[in-house]
């Protein structure tokens, strides 16, 4: 084992607080696992700023070392599967929650949990794309799934400018859909419409509590916000369309009514992107290399250094940040 000194955020819960700070570790420190990985690039997502501020129960040991994603290189396996110098991404499973995850220069993890670098993608681009860019494919494959297409008719993407929700307008308007973006943010809307947005809609105009059902608006819809504007875009779905569910950034309930199940037909689409099954996470990101346009995801990358973590935790929580945030651990 190495005695090297690597370069860790911690978190530590003192009395009652959740403390982030940076430490110097050796590898004895790391949990149990039978992959040591050399990590490049983490990212930040929703939850990661929940964890690493404390305002959410996403840390569930402490110490702990949080970051969902990870992407680097292996340096020692015990699996047959991976061997040193072999390019990996991991995201969820656990790591930056139960297990320690990506914002330290080296993470102890399952060989079951990593997916070999996908070929067309290199460390910080995986982590461009992380859970955000996974969930938001999932959704798009979601949709598929339930027979939402291109010529099916608009589809909406709430949250539009936050990580998920960029990334599925990247996407859907890649893939031909025509794209309506709901957002809080003014100042964003220029940049919708470069990832392919056809219109963009204020946020507050879908803040009204619905009737049961609504003039149908919607042939699909990724949703990342949940609460009210879940219930009204469930009001404004078309006969027999579909809405992808994947997050809470607005509120975790759901003031709706069952009418729109059961007088039009329409589907509301869990999607988990944390234990999803490898055979649907490796389609993901093929389907991710083929139908995301790189030069849109590099437009839509912030990169920040393992000391900018706590700053920008706050800044996602308060749905400042746009797009996607990759963390360099070797900055
Ligand atoms: P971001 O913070 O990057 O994006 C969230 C966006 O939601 C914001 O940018 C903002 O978009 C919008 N928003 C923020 N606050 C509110 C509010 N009060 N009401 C309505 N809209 C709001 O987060 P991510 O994209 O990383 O994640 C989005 C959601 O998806 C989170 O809840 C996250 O936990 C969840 N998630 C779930 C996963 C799963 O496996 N199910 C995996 C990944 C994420 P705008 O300013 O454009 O309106």
């Amino acid at each position: 084992m190495s005695e090297e000194v690597f370069k860790a955020l911690v978190l530590r819960h003192i009395e009652r607080k959740t403390l982030a700070n940076i430490e110097r570790l050796t590898e004895d420190a790391l949990p149990e696992g039978d992959v040591l990985v050399a990590v490049e690039y983490s990212s930040l997502n929703y939850k990661d700023g929940l964890a690493v501020t404390g305002k959410g129960k996403v840390a569930l040991v402490f110490p702990l070392v949080p970051g969902i994603d990870l992407a680097g290189t292996v340096l020692r396996s015990e699996s047959p599967a991976f061997k040193p110098g072999d390019r990996i991404v991991v995201t969820g499973w656990g790591i930056g929650e139960r297990h320690w995850g990506g914002y330290a220069q080296k993470a102890r993890v399952q060989s079951g949990w990593i997916l070999p670098m996908p070929m067309g993608l290199n460390a910080r681009r995986a982590m461009a794309i992380g859970t955000a860019g996974f969930t938001a494919m999932l959704c798009v494959m979601a949709l598929e799934d339930a027979g939402v297409a291109p010529d099916s008719g608009p589809v909406l993407v709430t949250g539009a400018g936050g990580g998920v929700g960029s990334i599925a307008v990247a996407v859907l308007a890649n893939l031909g859909y025509h794209v309506t973006a709901l957002t809080g943010r003014s100042e964003i809307h220029g940049s919708l419409r470069e990832l392919g947005a056809l219109e963009i809609i204020d946020r507050t105009s879908m803040e009204a509590p619905p009737h049961p059902l609504e003039s149908q608006r919607w042939a699909g819809a990724v949703d990342t916000v949940g609460g009210k504007i879940l219930a009204r875009v469930l009001a404004e779905t078309y006969y027999r369309g579909a809405v992808a569910a994947c997050g809470l950034a607005g509120g975790h309930d759901l003031p709706a009514t069952v009418m729109p199940f059961i007088l039009r037909g329409v589907s509301l689409l869990g999607v988990e992107s944390v234990l999803c099954p490898m055979p649907r996470r490796k389609k993901a990101w093929k389907r991710l290399e083929r139908d995301l346009p790189m030069a849109m995801l590099d437009r839509l990358t912030r990169v920040i250094s393992l000391e900018d973590v706590p700053a920008v935790a706050e800044e996602i929580l308060a749905g400042k940040v746009h797009g996607r945030v990759v963390v360099d651990l070797n900055t």
